[in-house]
């Protein structure tokens, strides 16, 4: 007899979303390494939603989320995480494009001259995506965490796995504590450490790479940031955002590859921000309030992974959420529970087939 059906590792977005619609049916554990959950990649992001980001197949979980985070249930939360901002992709070369199905509209350099006072020159046309919006990052993951713990599930933080064999039957799962565990599933929700706890339960890893990025909170001597549109370079060097009247989070766009771990922003990546940063607008940069880091992780092909391992059927990867694990959490983890529990499509997902995002892609 097992302790648990399911024992997901990680309490980031990934695995929290996902215990959320699972717990009702299964028994299920989350184990997390820290001593609370969401301090590595779901505590350091930049906190927005933009439908166009990741390619086609990303924009359609992106999407198929959007009117959860708008608007959830109100048993999971009295209001929405989304605060709409829209979304500026600034080109000094040919207009931005956006994957099919993303609502976006041409802006020419006089209205862009209105909508960002004291661009500079050089940025001629942008794309507009009137949908682009803050995300409540930190009640999201509450949330979560929430539905999951009501449905019955249980977190247990300072819990790092250690190992994890497959015999008679089930997992037998030890832990950094010296306690032992026995469950039917284990669900890799370990972001950056994905393929680390791969092989800790003797399957194969996936080739995941955590790249460090880097962000930035800038102060500037200008008024009104809050209500500016996010705006991004369409060949992707930085990106930025009003987070207060005068201060707005930036970042350099890096992708700098990284062992898991707790990161830390780099002197020389915060110059870099900031010199790009000051090629884009006029306003004088009083100073860095703070920055920070965080690590994107990504499969080989940059789209996320759901599904069975071909080779190990009782594991599961949800992993590979790269720089858009937040925004894509409600729909991602409706697909990925429908295909842990074979359970027939949710509705917000039965457009959307889950075979491009299957490991089997990498294991022919
Ligand atoms: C700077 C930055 C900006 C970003 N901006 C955005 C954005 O604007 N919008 C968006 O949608 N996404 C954004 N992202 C991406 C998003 O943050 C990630 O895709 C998402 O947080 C990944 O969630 P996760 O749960 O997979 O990983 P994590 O939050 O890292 O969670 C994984 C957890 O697994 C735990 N773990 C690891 N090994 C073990 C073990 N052996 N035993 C137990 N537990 C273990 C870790 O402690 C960790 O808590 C950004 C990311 C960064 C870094």
């Amino acid at each position: 007899m097992s302790d648990f059906d399911i024992i997901i590792i990680g309490g980031g977005i990934a695995g929290a979303s996902l215990g959320a619609e699972v717990a009702a049916e299964r028994r299920t554990l989350i184990v997390e390494a820290e001593d609370q959950c969401g301090v590595h990649s779901t505590g350091r992001s930049a906190a927005f939603y933009l439908e166009s980001y990741g390619g086609a197949a990303v924009a359609d979980l992106t999407i198929a989320s959007g009117p959860f985070l708008d608007c959830p249930p109100p048993d999971f939360s009295e209001r929405g995480f989304l605060f709409r901002r829209g979304g500026l992709s600034v080109s000094d070369g040919p207009w931005p494009e956006v994957p099919d199905g993303v609502p976006a509209r041409r802006i020419e350099r006089g209205e862009l001259e209105t909508m960002v006072p004291g661009l500079r020159l050089r940025w001629t046309r942008a794309l507009f995506e009137p949908g682009c919006a803050d995300i409540d990052v930190a009640g999201l993951h509450a949330a979560f965490l929430g539905q999951f713990q009501r449905a019955g599930g249980s977190v247990a933080t300072g819990s790092r796995l250690e190992r994890a064999a497959w015999s008679d039957g089930a997992w037998s799962v030890s832990l950094a504590d010296g306690s032992n565990l026995r469950a039917a599933m284990l669900v890799d929700a370990a972001g950056a450490w994905g393929d680390e706890v791969a092989v800790r339960c003797g399957v194969a890893p996936l080739g995941l790479e955590p790249k460090r990025r880097t962000m930035v909170q800038l102060r500037v001597g200008r008024s009104g940031l809050k209500a500016l549109p996010l705006v991004n370079d369409s060949g992707g060097t930085f990106y930025f955002k009003g987070e207060g009247d005068r201060t707005l989070w930036l970042s350099p766009h890096d992708e700098i590859p990284s062992p898991p771990g707790d990161v830390a922003p780099e002197e020389i990546d915060i110059a870099v921000a900031v010199a790009r940063f000051e090629a884009v607008v006029d306003w004088p940069v009083e100073h860095v309030e703070r920055s920070w880091a965080g690590l994107r992780t990504f499969a080989p092909d940059r789209l996320p992974v759901y599904g069975f391992d071909p080779a190990m059927p009782q594991f599961f990867w949800c992993v590979g959420q790269g720089g858009f694990g937040i925004q894509t959490s409600p729909a991602a983890a409706r697909l990925a529970a429908s295909l842990l529990l074979d359970r027939p499509a949710d509705p917000m997902v039965a457009h959307i087939d889950p075979d491009a995002f299957s490991p089997v892609r990498f294991r022919r």
